[in-house]
């Protein structure tokens, strides 16, 4: 493989070289070497080095260093407003636990602890005047395109479990096909998943579904069963295979998903919305007369098993509750007008509304193609109406509203339910276009009410 130029920051040449002038090896490792190989800009560079802890801060006198990893031989060095982690060779003791090494034990052979990395790929080093160190040959196999363990893979996965889903990250990623026993390992070991901390499944699961969809598509497809191997998340299994039997669908419900799934933008809360939008359908269908399947309620019971599954995997709340707000909401199809656009910009936020009519649009996607067009219209119709509404600085919600709460009870408006209602009346009349969002017009709108069974209209 011909080797690309690497552009390694100043910092970190210069954490190379001063541990080089005190008598060690140092080497740039890991991530930054796959990343630079394959002409990426890699998001940080690991360094590691045959000095012994001890030894590193030694090397390091007179700069900033923060020691906290140093048990495990990792010493970070502050250097220009940075933070760089530099990491004594290490051989990994037994797995007992199969996520950490009961002990390590310090090294001075670079190619021991390349031996310890869990896939070739990652198990490069790169030294800006000696070059390549592969003895994995990981270079080759990122030229080939293969994903595959150092050493034996079922023994790798039952170390660490973890790096069942990492192999599944970095091959979608990379659009990298795992090798032969590689793959036949992710899926015969996965059981092992129920070991991993279920924070650390919903680390690498966000990870996986941000990656590029040319590369997401064929993995999710290829690896559906280690997804529904993660806590909360078995219910999917049952898409796989799952006919449809509606003219609106030629896909398995599946195929499908990973349709929309990889239609959709690559953040997190869409990519999520979009796995398990159709979670649901399994338990709501009814057959009519036809033979037509229909799956009516299918949106709140998917929004049920999303919320339970992200519980499970203890996904945040804020990210939690935008997923299943989008699950719940994805099959609505309300008509295109400004009032409702308005209506349901108060609703969701422009954010939360734009990302709704992105995974419509991505659900739309992984419909029949002769199903699509008339939806993607609607689709077209509403995005304009939203622009419009925002790029008038319309009225979207009571924090918008020309008029709030203090400005009323000075009318005397009672604090309390009257207080919401009276603010919630003079939304809708400016949502629906009915009163102008303007302070004298929305006092003027207000009269005191003698009768308070009567609506306080004008
Ligand atoms: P990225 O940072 O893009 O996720 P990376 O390969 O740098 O990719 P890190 O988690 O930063 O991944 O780990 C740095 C290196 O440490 C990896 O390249 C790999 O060599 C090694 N490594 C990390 N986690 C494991 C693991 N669970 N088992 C074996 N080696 C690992
Ligand atoms: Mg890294």
């Amino acid at each position: 493989m011909s080797v690309p130029s690497f552009s390694i920051p100043a910092p970190a040449a210069a954490i190379l070289d001063r541990l080089e002038a005190a008598g060690h090896e140092a080497w740039a490792v890991g991530g930054c070497v796959r990343d630079s190989l394959l002409g990426l800009v890699p998001h940080d560079w690991d360094l590691c080095t045959s000095a012994a802890p001890e030894e590193m801060v030694r090397a390091f006198q007179g700069w900033t260093v923060i020691p906290t990893g140093l048990r495990h031989g990792t010493l970070t060095v502050r250097l220009e407003g940075e933070n760089w982690e530099v990491t004594t060779y290490r051989a990994d003791g037994s797995y007992t636990d199969h996520r950490r090494p009961d002990s390590v034990r310090f090294v001075t052979s670079l190619e021991e602890d390349l031996s310890r990395r869990d896939f070739t790929v990652n198990a490069i080093a790169w030294h800006p005047r000696r070059g390549l160190r592969d003895p994995m040959g990981g270079a080759a196999d990122l030229e080939k395109g293969v994903l595959r363990c150092v050493g034996d893979p079922r023994r790798r996965f039952d170390e660490d479990a973890l790096r069942i889903l990492r192999g599944v990250r970095f091959a979608a990623w990379y659009s990298l096909a795992p090798a032969e026993e590689t793959a036949a390992a992710i899926h015969g070991e996965r059981e092992l998943l129920h070991r991993v901390a279920p924070e650390r499944c919903m680390a690498e699961l966000r990870r996986l579904l941000c990656a590029p969809g040319e590369g997401l598509g064929p993995i999710l497809r290829e690896f559906w069963d280690i997804l529904a191997e993660l806590p909360g998340l078995d219910y999917l299994g049952a898409l796989e295979g799952y006919d449809q039997q509606n003219p609106h669908h030629t896909l398995d419900l599946k195929e499908h998903t990973i349709a929309a799934v990889v239609s959709v933008p690559a953040r997190e809360e869409l990519r999520l919305a979009a796995l398990l939008h159709d979670g649901g359908k399994p338990r709501c269908r009814t057959v009519d007369r036809e033979g037509i399947a229909h799956f009516y309620g299918h949106p709140r019971e998917g929004a049920r098993l999303a919320e339970n599954a992200l519980r499970a995997l203890r996904c945040e709340n804020a990210l939690r509750q935008r997923v299943v707000q989008l699950v719940e909401l994805h099959d609505l199809w309300v008509p295109p007008t400004l009032p409702a656009a308005r209506r349901w910009l108060g609703r969701l936020g422009e954010e939360g509304l734009r990302d709704l009519l992105a995974l419509e649009r991505g659900d739309t996607l992984g419909h029949a193609p002769g199903c699509q067009g008339e939806r993607l219209e609607l689709l077209d119709r509403w995005e304009a109406l939203v622009d419009e509404a925002v790029s008038a600085g319309e009225c979207l919600g009571l924090r918008d509203l020309k008029i709030n709460g203090r400005d009323l009870m000075e009318m005397g408006v009672p604090a309390g339910p009257e207080m919401g209602r009276v603010l919630r009346y003079l939304l809708e009349e400016v949502q629906e276009g009915r009163l102008p969002n303007e302070h004298e017009a929305l006092r003027a709108a207000w009269r005191p009410n003698p009768d308070p069974t009567r609506r306080c209209a004008p």
